[in-house]
This record gives C-alpha cells, sequence and structure tokens, in this order.
C-alpha cells in the first residue's frame, strides 16, 4: 500500500494528499502533522516506514467538504484520491490481495472551488495567472464558480497593482520567473506560450478564430493559455465553465494600488475582515451574485464618464422609484445562484439541486422580465440588458417538466425526476411501489399465519429483506413445513426468510436498479442542455446580478439621504455636506451624530492642507473625500448633499507610518516607499490624500520631508491633494504655493475641557491641542502638569530662537533649491575628478581639503 501512496503522493507535488480508504481520507507523514495541525484533530500513526513509525491522521469523507475548507483557509492544497474500482474488481484482478486500484482525481486549491459549502456567497473567487512576454505583463483572472474570463496586460511596475485590485485567491506564475508574485504557485514555463494559449482558448470555445471575443495581445494570450493548463490539471482534463474571454483595456479603471486599497479600507477593514469596510457599509445587494458585482465595481471604479453615467442611471430610475425597488428587490430575494449553479454543472460537479435552482432561477428571470418590460420610462442601460432576462423558456419549461418542485443534493438515491416526465419510469417506480406494498401486506399476512404479534419484515444493507422475530417465538417458524428458511440468529432475535418475501424484494431491487439509471440518463441529458446553453444563461446571471448592484445602490442612496453625483472632466472635486459613509454608521451605531463637510477643489485651489487636533476629524474627513470619488466613479449615489466630481485617473490614500505598525519592514521605510510611487506616478487627473506623512521619524526629517513632498505635489504633480498634517510650520508653504490653501478642523477649549466640533474652517490650525487630547485620553493629571512645564520651556525657547521653522523664509522653492544643490555636487566632482593626487605634498592635500569643505558648503 506504502508503494501506491508514494507514487500518488510524488503525484501530488506541494500539495496535502487525501487517499482514500473505505469511509476516510487519510493523510500521511508530513500531510498528517500539516493537516493535524491545522485541523486541530488527533495525530496517531501506523505500520513504519524506514524504521519509524509513520505519522498519520484521517477525516470521515461524508464531512470532508468542512476539513477541505479549513485547510484552504490555511494556504494548503489538496490532491483527492480515490479508490477507481471496487474492492471486487481488484480481486478479480489481481486475487484475493489485491489492492484496490486510486488515483487522483482533482486537486481542490484556493482559486479552482465550485462547491458551494467551500465558496463564501457574497464573493468571488479569482484565479489568476500571470507572466511576463518581452516586457510586457500579462494577467488571465477567471472565476471559476461561474466561468467569467478577463486578459489584460501591463507594465511591470503596475502589476501589483493589478493584482491588488483582482484580489486573487491564488495566483499561477512560470517556475522559472524570477519576478513572478510572492506566494504564487509554480507551473512549467513551456504552459505560458502565447501559441498554446490561443490554441487552448479556441479548443475551449470551439472556434477557429479568437476574433470574435475581442483583440488579445500576445502576453495576454500567454496568461490564458497558463491558466488554463493549471485548471486542466487541477481538474484532472475535466475543464471548468469558462466563458468567452474579455480583454480589460487598459485606462478604463481608475488606478489604485494596493497600499490605497488597503488604506481606504473598501473589501476588508483594517482587521482584515469585511465588517467595518466600505463594501458592508455599502452593499444592501440582496443575491449572492448582486454582492460579488458590487465589490468589483468598487474594485474598479471606471473612468469613462459615458459608462459611468448609464450605471448612475439606472440608480437613479430604481432610485426614484421606492415601489418599483421593492417589487424587483422582492423578486430578487427569492433567486437562488444561478451563476454558481451553472459554474457546477458545467464543471461536472453538479447535483438534481443545482438544476432545480436553473429553473427556478431563470424563470423568476423571466419574471422580473415581464414586470420591467411593462415600464415605458425605463432608462437605456436596462432596456439593453432586458432580452438576457428571457429567452430560457424552452429549458425552463423542460426543468419544469422534469424535475420535482425541490430536487435533492444526492443523486444516488434517484427520486429526481418528476413523475409523469417518463412513463417507463413512471412504470418501474409503479412497480417497485406495489412490491413495497405487497411486503407490507406480507408482514400481516405472516402474523397471522404464525400468530406472532411481534413479527416484523426489516431490510438492511448486508441481509436485504427479512422477517425477525423475537426469539422466544423463534421455534414456530423453525418448523421445516413453516414455509420460512432460517438466516440469522441474533441476540435477543431470530431472522427469516419465505418465498414470497423474496420474490418482491427482487422486484424492488430490480425496479429501483432501473429506475436509478433511467434517472441517470435523463440527468445527463438535463445537464446537456445546460451545457449547450450555458453562456446565454451566464449572460442572465449577469444582468440579474447588474440589476441587484442597481436597486441595491438605489436603496443604499435612499436609506441615507445620499446624492445623485455629477461626473465631469475639468479637474474639480465640489462636495457640499460629505460624510464617511463607515465612520457614520459607526457613530448612528452609538447615537452619535456625525458632523458634515464641505470639500472644494479646483485648478486654482487644488491643494488643501488640514491641520488641528488629533482627534479632530482630519483622516476621516480626507477618507470621505476619496471614498465619495470611489463610489460616484464605482456608478453610486454618495454619501453627502451634492457632488461635482471631476473624473480621477489615480487614486492614492497614504497614512502616516504610525498609523499601521504591522508591517514588516519598517514602518517609515514603507511610507517613503508609498510616497515615492506617488510622487512619481500622480498625474493632473489624481487625487491623493495624505495623512501625516513624515510623523514616523524626528521632528526635523518629518518636517522637512512633508514640506517637500507637499511642495513637489503642488509643483509638480499639480493633482487635487488633502494633505494633512499637525505640522503647524507647514502652513507658511501658503505664501509660496498659489494653488495651495490653509484648513483645520475646529476645535474649542470649554472650562479646560478640549470639546472636538469635528468641523472643516478654513485658514491654519490655532494650536495642536495635545495636552488637552491627552487628558481626554485619560493621560494622569500629574502627567500632564509636568508635560504643560515642559512644554512652556520649549515655547520659550523656541520664541527666542526663531522657532523650529526659522529659517524657512529664504528657503528658495522646491526645484530651484533641488538644482542648486546639484550644480554645487557637480563642481565639486569636476574638481575632484581633476586633481593629480600623487603630485600633492601633505601640507597641500590639507589645504584643499580647507578649500573643498568651504566650496561645499557654500
Ligand atoms: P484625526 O485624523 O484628526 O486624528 P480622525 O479622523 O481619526 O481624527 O477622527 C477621530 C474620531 O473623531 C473618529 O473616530 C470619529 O469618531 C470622530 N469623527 C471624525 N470626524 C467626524 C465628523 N465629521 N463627525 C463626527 N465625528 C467625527
Amino acid at each position: 500500500m506504502m508503494a501506491q501512496y508514494l507514487a500518488l503522493k510524488q503525484q501530488a507535488g506541494d500539495c496535502l494528499l487525501f487517499y482514500r480508504m473505505g469511509d476516510f481520507f487519510e493523510l500521511f507523514f508530513d500531510d498528517a502533522k500539516i493537516a493535524a495541525q491545522v485541523l486541530d484533530i488527533a495525530l496517531t500513526s501506523r505500520g513504519e516506514h524506514g524504521g519509524a513509525p509513520i505519522p498519520m491522521c484521517g477525516v470521515p469523507v461524508h464531512s470532508a467538504e468542512g476539513y477541505l475548507a479549513r485547510l484552504i483557509k490555511a494556504g494548503c492544497r489538496v490532491a483527492i484520491a480515490e479508490q477507481v474500482e471496487t474492492p471486487e474488481e481488484a480481486k478479480k484482478r489481481g486475487g484475493s490481495k489485491a489492492l484496490v486500484a486510486r488515483d487522483i482525481v482533482r486537486f481542490v486549491t484556493a482559486g479552482t472551488l465550485t462547491e458551494e459549502a467551500l465558496l463564501e456567497p457574497r464573493r468571488a473567487n479569482v484565479l489568476a495567472a500571470v507572466c511576463e512576454v518581452r516586457g510586457a505583463i500579462g494577467i488571465a483572472a477567471c472565476d471559476i464558480s461561474t466561468g467569467r474570463m478577463e486578459l489584460e496586460e501591463c507594465a511591470p511596475d503596475e502589476m501589483g497593482a493589478a493584482l491588488a485590485r483582482l484580489g486573487a485567491s491564488e495566483v499561477v506564475a512560470p517556475e522559472s520567473w524570477e519576478n513572478a508574485p510572492i506566494d504564487c504557485v509554480s507551473r512549467p514555463n513551456r504552459s505560458f506560450g502565447s501559441d498554446e494559449g490561443e490554441t487552448r482558448l479556441k479548443a475551449v470555445h470551439g472556434v477557429s478564430t479568437l476574433d470574435g471575443f475581442g483583440q488579445f495581445s500576445r502576453a495576454m494570450l500567454a496568461a490564458a493559455g497558463g491558466l488554463v493548463a493549471y485548471l486542466d490539471h487541477v481538474g484532472r482534463g475535466a475543464l471548468p465553465l469558462i466563458l468567452p474571454p474579455v480583454a480589460r483595456e487598459a485606462g478604463t479603471h481608475m488606478a489604485m494600488d494596493e497600499a490605497t486599497r488597503s488604506s481606504l479600507e473598501i473589501l476588508v477593514s483594517s482587521s482584515g475582515t469585511r465588517r467595518g469596510s466600505l463594501v458592508e457599509a455599502i452593499d444592501r445587494c440582496v443575491t449572492g451574485a448582486g454582492a460579488r458585482l458590487l465589490a468589483e465595481d468598487l474594485s474598479a471604479p471606471l473612468t469613462d464618464t459615458r459608462a459611468i453615467n448609464r450605471r448612475l442611471e439606472l440608480v437613479s430610475w430604481l432610485h426614484d422609484d421606492p415601489l418599483l425597488r421593492g417589487d424587483i428587490r422582492g423578486i430578487l430575494r427569492s433567486l437562488p445562484d444561478v451563476g454558481r449553479a451553472l459554474g457546477r454543472v458545467v464543471a461536472g460537479r453538479g447535483s438534481p439541486r443545482d438544476l432545480g435552482q436553473l429553473r427556478d432561477g431563470l424563470s423568476e428571470a423571466r419574471r422580473l422580465h415581464d414586470v420591467l418590460r411593462a415600464r415605458s420610462d425605463r432608462p437605456g442601460p436596462l432596456d439593453e440588458m432586458l432580452p438576457s432576462l428571457s429567452g430560457h423558456g424552452a429549458l425552463c419549461d423542460l426543468y419544469a417538466r422534469a424535475l420535482v418542485p425541490a430536487p435533492p443534493t444526492e443523486r444516488s438515491q434517484g427520486g429526481y425526476i418528476a413523475e409523469g416526465y417518463d412513463a417507463a419510469l413512471d412504470e418501474l417506480r409503479r412497480v417497485s411501489g406495489n412490491a413495497r406494498r405487497a411486503i407490507a401486506a406480507l408482514e400481516a399476512k405472516y402474523r397471522d399465519d404464525t400468530g406472532v404479534a411481534a413479527l416484523k419484515i426489516r431490510h438492511n444493507g448486508v441481509l436485504g429483506y427479512f422477517i425477525e422475530v423475537p426469539a422466544r417465538h423463534a421455534d414456530r417458524l423453525m418448523a421445516p413445513e413453516s414455509g420460512f428458511t432460517h438466516r440469522q440468529t441474533m441476540a435477543g432475535a431470530v431472522r427469516f426468510n419465505a418465498l414470497a418475501l423474496h420474490e418482491e424484494a427482487s422486484r424492488i431491487a430490480e425496479s429501483g436498479g432501473h429506475a436509478l439509471a433511467a434517472e441517470e440518463a435523463h440527468f445527463e441529458d438535463l445537464v446537456g442542455h445546460a451545457v449547450r446553453a450555458k453562456e446565454a444563461i451566464a449572460a442572465t446571471a449577469a444582468a440579474l446580478a447588474r440589476i441587484d448592484v442597481a436597486a441595491g445602490q438605489a436603496e443604499r442612496a435612499a436609506e441615507g439621504g445620499w446624492a445623485l453625483p455629477r461626473v465631469v472632466d475639468e479637474p474639480c472635486l465640489e462636495i457640499t455636506g460629505g460624510r464617511h459613509p463607515v465612520v457614520e454608521a459607526a457613530l448612528a451605531a452609538k447615537g452619535e451624530r456625525f458632523v458634515a463637510n464641505d470639500c472644494c477643489l479646483h485648478p486654482q485651489d487644488r491643494l488643501w492642507l488640514v491641520g488641528g487636533p488629533n482627534m479632530g476629524g482630519k483622516s476621516t474627513f480626507l477618507r470621505q473625500n476619496a471614498l465619495i470619488v470611489l463610489l460616484a466613479q464605482a456608478g453610486g449615489f454618495v454619501p453627502a448633499q451634492a457632488a461635482t466630481i471631476g473624473l480621477v485617473d489615480r487614486l492614492f490614500s497614504r497614512v502616516g507610518a504610525s498609523d499601521n505598525l504591522a508591517r514588516g519592514r519598517s514602518t517609515f521605510m514603507v511610507e517613503m516607499v508609498e510616497t515615492a510611487a506617488i510622487l512619481s506616478q500622480a498625474t493632473e487627473r489624481s487625487f491623493v490624500i495624505l495623512d501625516e506623512v513624515g510623523r514616523g521619524t524626528s521632528t526635523y526629517d518629518g518636517l522637512s520631508l512633508a514640506w517637500a513632498v507637499a511642495e513637489a505635489i503642488h509643483s509638480i504633480n499639480r493633482c487635487r491633494c488633502l494633505f494633512a498634517t499637525h505640522y503647524h510650520e507647514l502652513s507658511r508653504l501658503a505664501e509660496a504655493c498659489d494653488s495651495l490653501s490653509l484648513h483645520h478642523v475646529r476645535a474649542r477649549e470649554w472650562k479646560g475641557d478640549l470639546v472636538l466640533l469635528h468641523e472643516l474652517a478654513e485658514g491654519p490650525a490655532d494650536k495642536s491641542y495635545g495636552l488637552a487630547v491627552a487628558r481626554l485620553a485619560g493621560v494622569p493629571a500629574p502627567v500632564i502638569k509636568r508635560a504643560k512645564s515642559v512644554l512652556e520651556k520649549l515655547e520659550k525657547g523656541r520664541a527666542a530662537t526663531g522657532g523650529l521653522a526659522a529659517g524657512l523664509d529664504d528657503l528658495p522653492l522646491f526645484a530651484a533649491a533641488i538644482e542648486a544643490a546639484e550644480e554645487k555636487v557637480d563642481a565639486l566632482r569636476e574638481r575632484l575628478n581633476g586633481l593629480d593626487i600623487d603630485s600633492l605634498s601633505p601640507r597641500e592635500a590639507l589645504d584643499l581639503l580647507y578649500q573643498l569643505k568651504a566650496q561645499a558648503n557654500g
């Protein structure tokens, strides 16, 4: 057995091997150790290998899904080795000692799940393949639970952002690629060929050219090849649902890098869960598919005014008609997950219940179609979607006739094909039903015949049907002429057979077996119909999801009194009465009120410095504006009284180092790497929020960096920017930078207590209130008192020396300062290069050093 195990393990590679033994999947060696630890189950041992006991653990087959889910969550991949013949077949093949043949039937990995129990209903599950072809990065992404496939190409430095947007649960890349993303699964290089990719895609879709699907670059095709090859490997030759690929054009979506996504807490909050995230505060979808699409919309806001307005038009229509919205949401609420049911059916892992879900989902789609068509004021985008909601009449009729109302998830017991669909099947069922009734009648007859009232006819897997009487009555049935034959003696009972019972039992077995086979054949046929209509069904699922998102956005807007944003091309940002959806909800839960604030950026006033005390609401203000931009470009209403959003091509959000300590790299280093990315990438159409840049280092360093970064953003990047800082000194930037203005969050001291008003006002902050905030936070009074006297001393000192920012008056502007510094360095370099060191006397060398030093300083 070990030889068979080890051979399979070799094929499984770095996946844990689930080795089927009877009713268990067993794991051995290191696999067992890992699984025992992750699953918290007992690690035992068995036999020995190389002189040491073999570690082992196992999980019951019937509850394997739950264990698989936990292993996958913990980052493991699993290969499932099943018995591929029965013990009888094995004996026939190789004698009584023959080992049952086993083979890996599939791999279970995070990105290739289709099981309902293993997937989160409200989250897409994306598998991505990435590779590089002549300097271009190709990315193929597919959610195989619904079959959606997208191909894109980007520059190497954009790969991180693209992968962050996709949020893939598994990424595969060529094994010898040195720039492969970390934690990816390595696959053979040859599967990432563009020719191979093209061939595979053509084969999957049965077409001779891909032109009908769009134009795909070499890099896209190579990535697609790697993706399909991996799916083929994982499914052991059985491919899941893959819809025709869609090319994602560069620049059609707002660029956001990973740091921005996590700092804006779009899909997960800083706690790593959905709680407290933006999507949680927005999501009012009533279907899983809608929630998945909403998450996608928020991950990839659009940059095309027309496309955004199309989404907004639909949301707005549904917003203005609460009754219609209620009706639509009512229909959607009862919908099964059509897309995922289709995914399972096409992958060959569908159940009768999945077919039932297709039937119910598609007929509800039709109902929705009729409701919407009855409305003459439909917006254009909806008109275009309507045809995808209908058109499955024949399939729905077929399934309605063929399937029972609530088909089971299991096929093995049959009973899912409806009566009246197949006369032959009905007849088989009638025969077996009659035989069952005959058996019930026999029981009464045998009781009469024998006079044993406790006689029962029972059934089990080993004996089939048998007659059982308590041991003390057994003698009557043992008599040779009784007509009963003895089969088994138990502790308190004796079991018998009888000819008539045997005959009826055979009838049941025979007709039951035929009925099962007939149901199987119908199942295959019904699956075939769905597979042939897969693209149309997927289009219906997509339309339903889009309508759910729009209705959910409208519902959210109505709930919160949100506004329809106006999206324009000029680089402005005018938000009246803006709010932060997550903070507002958190405050509302505590019965507190959120203070709405305005933001008004335009080319002549595009950089706002926001000062004020800690806890005053600076971060909240910055983020709410970024989120409003994001929500608007995702095609939804925004939490504000009114908003005009000048289209944003890239959104950046950076938070001072001390706000996220849980990173591996030095926090200040991370902050600077991220700031560097903004300075190199932000354009005049970008929107940047910078929160306490420079906080992670000493006061002087921090202030100087914040100063230089603000200047560069103002004069070089020229993007719209909100810049929160507690360095008062930065307010002097307003003197030299025309398009920069000063703002602060208001606070007041009242009877010695600090009152934070969370209200934005113009002008610089008057003081920092640091000590007052410390008192609010509960720092003991003696410490505050001591701090106060230290502060007084420091301030006196500052007044005497001219202060921290003394001397900044004559600081030349950013670009000029850099040039001057570089000129100086060049002059020094020139002088040094021209030196003949060997010809210098020690005295001359010393003099020269003095001169160079003076030149460097001067
Ligand atoms: P800062 O960045 O100035 O330190 P934050 O933005 O982190 O301050 O805000 C601190 C707290 O103040 C928030 O957690 C929130 O509870 C409250 N807050 C912030 N903005 C508002 C507002 N506009 N209305 C009401 N409460 C607010």
